[in-house]
């Protein structure tokens, strides 16, 4: 027995590395079966990143290894290896597209690298610099199949995936009461949008997916997929696995930092760029409530941040919280109108124009109020797949 680890097989005009494996899973001997298939979210800024960013492994049993290896060869030959190649185009996606380099690897005994795994959620990651496996085949899709592979598993969630019949066109028909049902279970997250009511279980543009549910436990998952697939309306699938998976565990991240501000600007479009004792932070629009309490922020605030950094090492906040805020220099009220009072110049106190009344006094301090006190985080629809949500 061993794992086997595939990554890098889609683009963004299409296709899916858990519907590759899936294909790959229904071609298998009758003498090989297979067990905890997973899916490993990687690093985000990764250059050469996928759509979903995501690898897969699988663990796969067998006598007789080498029938397996003749079988898994034939099969990347055949199918796999020709996927590369393929770069996407879509109006969605701004960022520079590379073509697919699907990449397997093949680990024959169980075996897991906590440091490399590490790596691979919170930096780039070389061809050169993986780990040794039993026998690989392709390029880039190493990397992620590798990862996967080597995934320690030491907090882990779920997810059901199911995938359309082939040729399916057209918009992904789920049955509405079922997704209730579904949303409704105790263990499953992620179903809808909470603002808008939509479903989140579908994906966004050309894939061969139906659905994906997440799910904290794998009875969680078991129970949704079942609801889901016997909804009334929901349209035939081609098949389903559950997927182990590292969503939603914080793993890309390190330990909270905390930093004091030293300038705020806000541009045009809502981003925020915070200058902080640690470095440049950045607060983008679709951060939510991160956005706006970066807007509110001023110099000498202290806050915790959490994210990634990009490769200007700039930190892209994914959690925030204030933790120390600096009051506000306001001119005092006059007793009488209780309007602001006006300067009579350099050391010559304040004047109430109307009531004609003066003090000494230049300046009160007063306390400001965040939009926020607790920890935020961008809402479900902007936060990365490794993100977990603040309630848990
Ligand atoms: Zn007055």
């Amino acid at each position: 027995m061993g794992w086997l680890g595939l990554d890098d097989t889609d683009s963004l005009n299409g296709g899916c590395t858990t519907e590759v494996l899936f294909h790959l899973l229904e071609s298998l001997p009758d003498t090989v079966s297979y067990a905890n298939p997973r899916l490993v979210r990687l690093w985000p800024f990764a250059k050469q990143r996928t759509r979903g960013n995501a690898a897969v492994a699988v663990e796969l049993i067998t006598e007789n290894e080498t029938e397996l290896m003749n079988h898994l060869d034939h099969w990347w030959t055949s199918h796999i290896s020709n996927l590369g190649g393929s770069i996407g185009v879509s109006e969605h996606s701004e960022r520079k597209q590379y073509p697919a380099d699907p990449g397997m690897v093949w680990m024959s005994e169980e075996k897991s690298d906590a440091n490399f795994y590490s790596q691979s959620v919170s930096s780039e990651i070389l061809l050169e610099d993986l780990p040794h496996v039993s026998r690989h085949w392709g390029g880039n899709g190493r990397i992620g199949a590798t990862a996967a592979v080597l995934w320690p598993a030491t907090q882990s969630t779920y997810e059901a995936i199911s995938w359309r019949i082939d040729d399916s066109e057209g918009p992904r028909r789920l049955d509405e009461d079922a997704l209730d049902d579904v949303d409704s279970l105790e263990d499953t997250f992620l179903c809808r949008n909470p603002k808008l009511g939509t479903s989140l279980l579908a994906p966004r543009g050309n894939s061969p997916v139906l659905f994906g549910i997440r799910s904290w436990t794998r009875q969680g998952a078991h129970d949704a997929l079942n609801i889901l697939q016997n909804g009334k309306h929901t349209e035939q699938t081609k098949g389903s696995l559950i997927f182990k998976t590292n969503q939603a565990t914080d793993d890309h991240l390190g330990e909270p930092i905390l930093a004091i501000v030293r300038s705020k600007s806000i541009l045009k479009k809502g981003h925020v760029v915070i200058e902080t004792s640690q470095g440049t932070w950045i607060a983008f629009r679709q951060s939510g409530n991160i956005a706006l309490l970066s807007q509110w922020l001023i110099e000498g605030d202290t806050i915790i941040g959490n994210g990634l950094r990009d490769e200007n090492n700039a930190l892209h906040l994914e959690l925030l919280k204030i933790s120390k805020s600096v009051p506000e220099r306001k001119r005092p009220l006059c007793k009488i109108c209780n309007k602001s009072m006006k300067s009579m110049g350099k050391n010559q106190g304040l004047r109430c124009k109307k009531c004609n009344i003066t003090t000494e006094r230049g300046w009160v301090e007063v306390e400001r109020e965040p939009p926020f006190i607790d920890w935020v985080q961008p809402p479900p629809s902007s936060r990365r797949h490794l993100s977990k949500p603040l309630k848990r």
